[in-house]
């Protein structure tokens, strides 16, 4: 069995080398917790998210979509409570200047030198920006911690402009920032990071039920995008772990290498935000319930999932090592509509002008409908195995006889099996495969 950090490592390795995952301002020593996205990594994760979008958005006639900003009226978080609550209380090393959490201290000194800690301060994790050419109290502004309040804040606009009826649901994507403390383990908690939310409004007393649904329809959702069961977990929070707008929370954890960890959380949040930024704004937030003739404020499901959490719980549990004729053969089983490059050409001869010719003519037609790539800088062996490292689900290669009997063969990553396709039917071929 392989020793838990070593998988971790390989992860690690293989997002770096591969382009799948860049330390940011790498040349300049790094930003702490903060990551770019290579060009393979680009495309898994705007699978994740269309895989996301279309099973919630496109699939359910019950959930509209929204892309609200990143910047917020400063009341915003007031009313949601982020201003006042939203903090960590932390230590300083007078020595080091190193900054701790106060509950991962104990004692009175650094646990990294032994210098003097300072007292224990309060600190908010929202980071602060000015709007506006003078940086005054006035112009103080928030990068959003969670793009949840930019859906409760459009409640009403989505009601209206779309003819909404509850329960129905708003869905968006998008950056939310955190000054975390603690960070590592790769991307998994980062400063900068993007969520996947729906805030699911529905009448009080159904919301219990709903909560169900909701905790059973996201766990079926990584499931169904080829993450193990095995891997997968429910954990409820207890009463004292719950956040303060919240009845009620469950998380979807996965087992990364280093630990179970959340991946996805769904809470009943109650009325808690509409109530608040109806006191707030002082604007009427109640839903007119035609039929009934009553006015309620919603309660609200929340599943909110970690986009690069899940990108790297899909990396992880797709990760195999196998041996194949005594050679080592690394592959990314990631489930076809996540995969990177859906299809990659190869020529077998790269100094046969016509085989090339073919093969880049293949590329091209495919590329109308697919993530495609054509190759030509190893030996087919060596093309193979790069495909599999990332995932590739179907190689095709060009060979002589292709020039005649015009077909190609056609490798499936998983089994490897070899299948010979008429060039012609290529494209009918694949939208079998990947239906
Ligand atoms: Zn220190």
């Amino acid at each position: 069995m392989q020793q838990k950090s070593d998988v971790m490592d390989k992860i690690v390795s293989l997002c770096k080398r591969r382009g799948f995952i860049f330390q940011s301002s790498e040349i300049y020593g790094g930003l702490g917790s903060v990551w770019d996205y290579g060009p393979l990594g680009v495309e898994i994760k705007k699978n994740v998210k269309e895989g996301w979008w279309r099973s919630n958005v496109y699939e359910r006639d019950d959930i509209e979509g929204l892309d609200a900003a990143i910047l917020m009226h400063p009341q915003v978080w007031m009313a949601s409570g982020h201003v006042s609550s939203f903090e960590d209380t932390l230590v300083d090393c007078k020595n080091c200047k190193k900054r701790f959490k106060a509950e991962q201290v104990f004692g009175k000194m650094c646990p990294e030198c032994g210098g003097e800690l300072t007292e224990a301060r309060q600190f908010n994790l929202m980071l602060k920006t000015h709007l506006g050419p003078i940086e005054e109290a006035g112009s103080l502004s928030y990068l959003r911690p969670e793009t949840a309040q930019g859906i409760f804040v459009n409640f009403q606009n989505v009601v209206n402009s779309m003819r909404r009826k509850v329960p129905f649901g708003i869905a968006q994507i998008g950056k939310a920032f955190r000054n975390e403390i603690t960070t590592g383990n790769l991307t998994f908690r980062s400063r900068e990071f993007e969520q996947m939310e729906i805030e699911f409004f529905v009448k009080p007393g159904t919301d219990e039920e709903w909560y169900r649904k909701w905790v059973d329809e996201r766990f079926g959702w990584y499931v169904r995008f080829g993450m193990r069961e095995e891997n997968l977990r429910k954990r409820q929070h207890e009463q004292n772990e719950l956040a303060h707008y919240a009845k009620a929370c469950t998380d979807i954890e996965y087992k990364f290498p280093f630990g179970w960890s959340e991946l996805e959380g769904i809470a009943n949040r109650t009325d808690f935000d509409l109530m608040q930024h109806m006191n707030l704004s002082t604007k009427d937030l109640q839903y007119f319930d035609d039929e009934s003739k009553e006015k309620y404020v919603p309660y609200v499901i929340e599943p909110s999932g970690g986009i690069d959490r899940s990108v790297l719980a899909f990396l992880t549990d797709s990760y195999r090592e196998e041996e194949v004729k005594g050679d080592k053969r690394v592959v990314l089983g990631l489930h076809k509509r996540l995969a990177p490059v859906k299809i990659a050409v190869l020529p077998l001869l790269r100094n046969r002008p016509e085989i090339v010719s073919l093969a880049k003519s293949i590329t091209g037609d495919l590329k109308s409908s697919y993530k495609a790539m054509y190759d030509d800088t190893a030996s087919i062996g060596r093309l193979y195995r790069r495909q599999d490292e990332i995932g590739t689900p179907y190689c095709i290669t060009v060979d002589v006889d292709s020039l005649t009997d015009k077909k190609v063969t056609v490798r499936d990553r998983d089994s490897m099996k070899q299948d010979r396709i008429a060039v012609d039917q290529i494209k009918e071929y694949m939208v079998d495969k990947f239906k």
